[in-house]
């Protein structure tokens, strides 16, 4: 008889945890979800040498750090390791690629937690903004209970943008086309799945040297709002501009092209032209707002801009029932 072993497991994902003597919630931060989007890591590392010195403190709830979320995609300096981690997010039964393993992991610790912070960044200039879930209103036909209090967080991250609705978008988008509905779904759907609340935080263009301060100073706001930290939560941003996201339209062929050159947040009025099918098809706006990730290089057959309205209703942060 032969004794056991110990098996060396091999694991796809580092997380650092810190529990504080008193109750209170229990934040995850997420960097390098995307492997060439280092802001979030870079943030993080600063956050944990803190935490090894003592300079910070966590007093309550608990916070886990996870410098790098994809390792393989991060060692490359590629968006993928074999496939996008942020679509399709979900624990997978037999899992066979690299993003496969890490979401199985990943699912396991957002389960433990119940606040997200998922950091990213955009290939293209940008001004830092975070992505929320849907809306708590009627008017999104996914309404979220959570949704005030990823307003309120969102308030005190330092951006003064919040985007939502890309699920309910993106779910439309899958069912024109009979695609999975699931491929839609990242990291801060599952969190919500799971009965938490998250937020993506894009912090500007890869290379931006502002975004892991950006992202740094997130973390360290976000710490003080939920009172993770024994800090003074800092004020929320008043004026944060909320964006509902309604519509996606896909490139078509190569020869579809857009009226003007147009960059994110442009204005539109109902009835302006937007783009040229290859055919003359003029692609008008539907209604006042915005335009949103232009990409006048989508392939055909991808996502070519999104359309967003402005809502009154949300344009100042709301005060949640709970007071946060
Ligand atoms: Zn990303």
């Amino acid at each position: 008889m032969t004794a056991d072993r110990p098996v060396a497991l091999r694991t796809f994902v580092d997380a650092h945890k810190f529990r504080g003597p008193l109750p209170g919630a229990r934040l995850i931060v997420l960097g390098a979800v995307h492997g060439n989007e280092p802001c979030g890591s870079i943030a993080i590392e600063r956050i944990l040498q803190e935490l090894a010195c003592g300079e910070l403190e966590i007093i309550a709830g608990q916070l886990t750090l996870v410098p790098v979320a994809n390792r393989l995609a991060y060692e490359r300096g590629t968006r993928n390791g074999d496939r996008d981690l942020n679509r399709n997010f979900a624990p997978i039964s037999t899992p066979s690629d690299n993003e496969d393993f890490i979401a199985n992991e990943l699912c396991l610790l957002l389960a433990e937690h119940t606040v997200l912070i998922d950091i990213h960044s955009f290939s293209w200039q940008s001004s830092p903004m975070v992505l929320l879930g849907p809306d708590s209103s009627a008017r999104d036909p996914h309404p979220f209970a959570f949704a005030c209090d990823e307003e309120s967080l969102a308030a005190h991250l330092g951006v003064s943008r919040a985007l939502y609705g890309w699920l309910a978008t993106n779910m439309q988008r899958a069912q024109r086309r009979g695609s999975s509905i699931q491929y839609c779904k990242g990291t801060t759907d599952y969190m919500r799945a799971v009965g938490g609340y998250g937020v993506t935080l894009e912090c500007g263009q890869h290379a931006d040297p502002l975004a892991p301060e950006l992202a740094y100073q997130a973390i360290r706001n976000a710490l003080a709002h939920l009172r993770l930290i024994a800090s003074e939560a800092p004020e929320p941003r008043q004026e944060i501009e909320f964006l509902r996201v309604y519509e996606v339209l896909d490139r078509n062929s190569t020869k579809d092209r857009f009226a003007r050159e147009w960059n994110s947040f442009d204005r539109l009025y109902l009835g302006d032209a937007v783009a040229y099918r290859s055919d003359g098809t003029v692609v008008l706006s539907p209604a006042d707002g915005v335009i949103v990730f232009p990409n006048e290089n989508a392939e055909p057959g991808t996502e070519w801009f999104y359309l967003a309205e402005r809502d009154p209703r949300v344009r100042k942060r709301r005060v949640c029932s709970n007071g946060k």
